[in-house]
């Protein structure tokens, strides 16, 4: 039986990158996938067929605007076979250099299933048995498809069959309210499709603030999505042409009607076939594997890292839980465990959502008092001329010094705007040290400035009111 340093189970973002590190590191190493296709979700089926959609459906947006910036764009339309195509050929590339690297790496690659048969061996589907020292989880996620009545029994699509369409639905229903199901209803949408999206919780994007969630809800509405929160689905039923949803809407029962359904009701970790019990690695009932700081599960020669363990299923994340655990494997000194405080998400909806660092709702939950200013993209010089007015930026701050502890924006480009502070709160900077940097003009960029600027005011009126002893309260 071939035996390793380290083996890592699924080749996507985490096992990819832990593996990478791990044999760098001089570990035997070896990966395990038993996908057809090799490249991993976001490769193949997430991060990036949704964003070549959701650029080229942005792109189609703004033709189809052309007249407010004085343009005669006629008839700006989708053509779902070439948009097919081009995406085909991008993930095609993305996909091959990630085999490149997956078959050419200082580790081995086996193309098999595997499953645990006790804590230092797997078993493949090609029969044969590895043994390893260490061993990393990355199997990912799949598609839940939570008890909602009639669902089940329902065909529809998920989002690997939305990313994959090459002609436009009529019409289409979207059961969700998270990431997947708002950037896709809105592509949909822009490419042409009648979209309904049905949410069960008051507010689209409920991880997120109310105030940002209710912005990206206007811009949908004022597009033509057909939207509505806080429902509770009573029935889904299906004749030839098509899904019937009924469900309740404040004190009203309501029917919508669409040619497909769409299920974005979320994911859930792939670890079901894995045999976990055998090797003793504990997960919870949904059966997202249990880790502590260092990515190690209940058995502390089993790693796991990504969408199967959590706690946030993104890709940065995923790679950082990945190398880290393949060099606390490796035994290397002076480790830090990830600072979630510094977590980075963006939602690729127009307009874009984007936060980092602690927000409001944690801080006000833990009792932390803050300082926090806001300023809104319709009263700023570069998204006005760009006709881009949704939303706002907020800064969030330490209320003594003005250190930064978070940002939430929400408006156009914001996934590129909040990197902005991915630098300074990691230094751990001030809303004064942010202000002696150079902003150009005009920019989106500059409009942080304002923000901070009315932080920093407050910061000194106060030191002011000390000086004098006419100290005002602390707080928000
Ligand atoms: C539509 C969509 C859009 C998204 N957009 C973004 C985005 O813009 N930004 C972002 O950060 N995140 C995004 N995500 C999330 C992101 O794609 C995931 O968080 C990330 O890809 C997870 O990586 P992973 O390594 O945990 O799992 P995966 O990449 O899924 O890798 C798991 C691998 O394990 C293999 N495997 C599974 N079981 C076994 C087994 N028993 N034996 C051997 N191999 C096995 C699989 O074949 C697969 O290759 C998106 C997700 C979706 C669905």
């Amino acid at each position: 039986m071939k035996s390793y340093d380290f083996l890592v189970i699924g080749g996507g973002s985490a096992g990819f990158n832990a593996a990478r590190v791990a044999g760098a590191q001089g570990l035997r190493t070896a990966v395990v996938d038993g996908a057809r296709e090799l490249g991993g979700l976001c490769i193949l089926r997430g991060c990036m067929p949704s964003k070549t959609l959701v650029y080229i459906a942005e792109v189609l947006h703004l033709a189809q605007k052309a007249k407010i910036f004085g343009l005669k764009i006629p008839s700006a339309r989708a053509d779902l076979r070439a948009i097919h195509a081009r995406k085909k050929k991008i993930i095609a590339e993305f996909a091959d250099s990630r085999v490149h690297q997956l078959k050419h790496g200082k580790f081995d690659l086996i193309r098999a299933h595997a499953r645990f048969v006790d804590p230092h061996t797997v078993q493949l589907s090609n029969g044969r048995r590895v043994r390893a020292k260490h061993i990393l989880i990355g199997t990912g996620s799949k598609v839940s498809t939570p008890p909602v009545p009639g669902l089940r029994e329902s065909k529809f699509w998920t989002s690997d069959d939305v990313l994959d369409l090459n002609r436009l639905p009529k019409s289409v229903i979207v059961l969700g309210g998270g990431i997947v199901a708002c950037e896709l209803a809105q592509v949909l949408s822009r490419l042409g499709s009648r979209v309904t999206l049905i949410q069960r919780s008051p507010n689209i994007l409920r991880d997120h603030s109310e105030d940002a969630s209710v912005v990206v809800q206007k811009a949908f509405v004022d597009e033509g999505i057909e939207l509505f929160a806080g429902t509770k689905i009573e029935k889904i039923s299906q004749d030839k042409r098509g899904t019937t949803v009924t469900f309740r809407h404040g004190n009203k029962r309501l029917t919508r009607r669409a040619e497909h359904l769409f299920n974005a009701l979320g994911r859930e970790p792939n670890t079901a076939g894995l045999g976990l019990a055998a090797a003793g690695v504990r997960a919870r009932e949904n059966g997202q594997i249990i880790i502590n700081r260092w990515q190690q599960t209940s058995v502390p020669h089993i790693y796991a890292a990504g969408d199967c363990s959590g706690p946030h299923e993104i890709v940065h994340v995923a790679i950082q839980q990945g190398e880290l655990a393949a060099r606390h494997a490796a035994r290397i000194h002076g480790l830090k465990p990830i600072d979630y405080s510094l977590l980075l998400n963006v939602v690729f909806t127009d307009p874009q959502l984007a936060t980092i660092g602690r927000l409001e709702r944690e801080l006000q939950e833990a009792g932390i008092h803050y300082l926090t200013a806001s300023y809104p993209f319709n009263d700023h010089g570069k998204s006005i001329l760009m006709d881009a007015n949704y939303g706002y930026v907020k800064v969030i701050a330490e209320p003594k010094r003005g250190r930064i502890l978070g940002a939430e924006i929400v408006g156009k480009d914001a996934g590129e705007l909040i990197h902005a502070f991915s630098g300074p709160l990691t230094m751990r900077a001030t809303v004064f040290d942010l202000l002696r940097a150079p902003w150009y003009h005009p920019t989106l960029a500059e409009i942080i400035t304002y923000p901070l600027e009315e932080i920093a005011d407050k910061i000194t009126k106060r030191l002011k009111h000390r000086r004098s002893g006419m100290l005002p309260p602390l707080g928000p």
